[in-house]
Formats: structure tokens, C-alpha cells, sequence
């Protein structure tokens, strides 16, 4: 439930509450609005009927919250989530551009990529350094010295580094290089690792599961945020479907269910939602026009060469090119890239 304090509620009111409701064991979750203060108390309901709540000095209004997921509802926290990267904001009025490729392969790819991708207007690096794959035998990543490389990248292009952890041993590692934690598709609901994350001092990008519902997809954000990492970012990248022609089925209805549903932002990866570059322009445009707050996009100095999902990539120029397109895209819905 959420206790929303009155606009002129005192500090020693809040603090009377939040000590009445953590002897019950309630946890607690601040929200410290603009105008008043709201408290997300995560225990049971039933018992804080007997508190009296509404009767103490400085509440309003106590609100039970009817869905599964807490932190993450939009019941909990009505305005925008915004994560801030020293001004670039990612949940903001930009559509942010998180481009890559799908893994580091060396130095020189990266670089090329970095510089290119920034000048056509990406704010983040993605590449993988540790790649879960399907098949055993296929490239599995860099691993350390991919992370050290994609460090390298953003001290020489200011680029934010967006890169994979696929398990709980390897977030503090993952974390001394990178800006953002992504959680790939196949680990949503690697709960040990969700874990490990709501404990890390970096925003997290959670993508959706292969085959999760939206309530499953919120359900692992509020794993990450009930340990007290309230920076997540949602991805959308398709799901399966008995549809064979492309990849995944890319779901754009989930941007508006989850935009109604929940505050945090949610970017949408079109390169893993269909497999094919053909079809990642109209899916990006299609994306910003239902309501994106950025695209994670693969992208190869030379796509018949990547290591991996050369197929689903953009070469430089094809990525600059669609830039350019999404522009007007984004304008015609009140945002800018
Ligand atoms: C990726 O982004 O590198 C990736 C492996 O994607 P997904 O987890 O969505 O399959
Ligand atoms: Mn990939």
C-alpha cells in the first residue's frame, strides 16, 4: 500500500509513520515528490488495517496497491521514472539511442562503431562482452578484456556503455566497467541475478523474456527495485509466437500497456525483435510513434563479418540513414532525438 502524505505534512510526521509501520515489518520505500511525500509500505495489507493510519497527523490518503508488482506501478509512483546520466535522461522528452554491435570482437570494431554511431546521434555503446548463446559452440564473448575495450570506448567517445551480466558472480565485475547492467531475454527470471542486481549501484536494463507475459516482466523489475536499485530500465525485444518469418514477434503494444501500467521508462530493440536489418527501420519508427523512450539497435562496421547476428545489423551507414528518418518520427510525436 502507499501512504501519501499531506502537502504540508511535517518531517516528525513522516517519521512517526514509517516507525509505526516498520514495527509491524512493513518495508519501506520513499518517495519524495515535488509536493508531498509519498510512502510505499510492502508487507501485509490486513494488518496495517488495525495501525489506524489514516487517523495520524500529516496523512491524507492510505491506497492499497491491487497489482502484483508495488514499486513498479504507476499506483505507487504516478510521474515519469527518469534516469539522469550527467544530462542525458533516459525516461525524459529524448528518445535516447542505444546502439552496437551485438558482441566485442576486437578494439578496432569497437572504436569504429563507437565514434560512427555517436556522430549519427547515440547517446549509449552496446556490445556484449559475456554472450549467452544458444549453442554451446558458438562465440561466447570476450568477457574481461571485451568490458576493458568498451571502457576504452567511452573515455574516447563519452559514450554511456550498455553491456550484458548473465550471472550473480559477474555483476560486481560487470559493474566496475559498465553504465548500465543489461539482463538479456534468457536470464528475466534469473532470480539470483535479479537479486544480485537490486543491490548494484548501476541502472539495470531488463529485457523481456522469450516467452514472458508483461505482468512476468514486471514482476523481475520489482525484484531489482525491492532490494533499493530503483534504476531500470524496460526492453522490449519480442517474443515467441507460432510466427516463423521473423525472428521474435517484436510486441509495440507492450510500449502502451506498460506506459499505463508502470513509471519506468522502456526502449524497444528491434534487431532482436525481428532478425532482419530490412525491418529494423519501420520497427524503430513504429516503436518512437507508440511511445519509446529509446531503441537499442544492433550496428557492424560490417555486418557479413559480425561474430554474431550479423543478419539483424545495421551497417554505419544504414544506421546513421535511419537517424536521420526517425527524426521526423520523434517530432511529429513532441519528442526529439
Ligand atoms: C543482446 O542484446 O545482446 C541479446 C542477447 O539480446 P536478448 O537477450 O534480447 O536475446
Ligand atoms: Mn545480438
Amino acid at each position: 500500500m502507499i501512504i501519501v502524505m499531506n502537502p504540508d505534512a511535517k518531517k516528525e510526521n513522516v517519521d512517526e509513520v514509517v516507525s509505526r509501520l516498520k514495527e509491524l515489518g512493513f518495508g519501506i520505500h520513499m518517495s519524495e515528490g515535488e509536493s508531498r511525500t509519498v510512502i510505499g509500505a510492502i508487507g501485509d495489507r490486513t494488518r496495517a488495517l488495525s495501525l489506524g493510519l489514516e487517523a495520524m497527523e500529516g496523512v491524507e490518503q492510505v491506497v492499497p496497491i491491487s497489482k502484483p508488482y508495488k514499486l513498479v506501478s504507476r499506483e505507487f509512483k504516478g510521474e515519469n521514472s527518469v534516469i539522469n546520466f550527467n544530462g542525458v535522461k533516459v525516461g525524459g522528452e529524448n528518445v535516447i539511442i542505444m546502439a552496437g554491435p551485438c558482441a566485442v570482437e576486437s578494439e578496432e570494431q569497437i572504436i569504429e562503431t563507437a565514434v560512427s554511431v555517436k556522430e549519427s546521434g547515440a547517446s549509449f555503446l552496446r556490445g556484449g562482452a559475456y554472450k549467452p548463446r544458444t549453442s554451446p559452440y558458438a562465440f561466447q564473448g570476450m568477457e574481461e578484456e571485451g568490458l576493458k575495450i568498451m571502457a576504452r570506448a567511452r573515455e574516447k567517445t563519452g559514450l554511456f556503455i550498455v553491456t550484458e551480466v548473465i550471472d550473480p558472480q559477474g555483476v560486481s565485475l560487470v559493474a566496475e566497467y559498465a553504465d548500465v547492467l543489461q539482463v538479456g531475454a534468457r536470464n528475466m527470471q534469473n532470480f539470483n541475478l535479479l537479486r544480485e542486481l537490486s543491490h548494484a549501484r548501476k541502472p539495470v536494463l531488463l529485457k523481456r523474456g522469450l516467452s514472458a507475459t508483461i505482468e512476468e516482466w514486471l514482476m523481475a523489475a520489482e525484484y531489482i527495485m525491492s532490494g533499493g536499485n530503483y534504476d531500470v530500465i524496460l526492453c522490449e525485444r519480442g517474443i515467441r509466437t507460432f510466427e516463423t518469418h521473423t525472428r521474435n514477434t517484436l510486441d509495440l503494444s507492450s510500449i502502451p500497456v506498460v506506459k499505463q501500467l508502470s513509471h519506468l521508462p522502456v526502449i524497444v530493440d528491434p534487431s532482436h525483435g525481428t532478425g532482419q536489418r530490412q525491418l529494423v527501420p519501420s520497427m524503430c519508427k513504429g516503436a518512437v510513434a507508440a511511445g519509446a523512450d529509446g531503441l537499442m539497435v544492433e550496428v557492424h562496421p560490417n555486418p557479413d563479418k559480425a561474430f554474431c547476428d550479423g543478419p539483424q545489423s545495421l551497417d554505419l551507414n544504414q544506421f546513421k540513414n535511419m537517424i536521420e528518418e526517425l527524426k521526423k518520427v520523434a517530432e511529429s510525436v513532441g519528442r526529439s532525438i
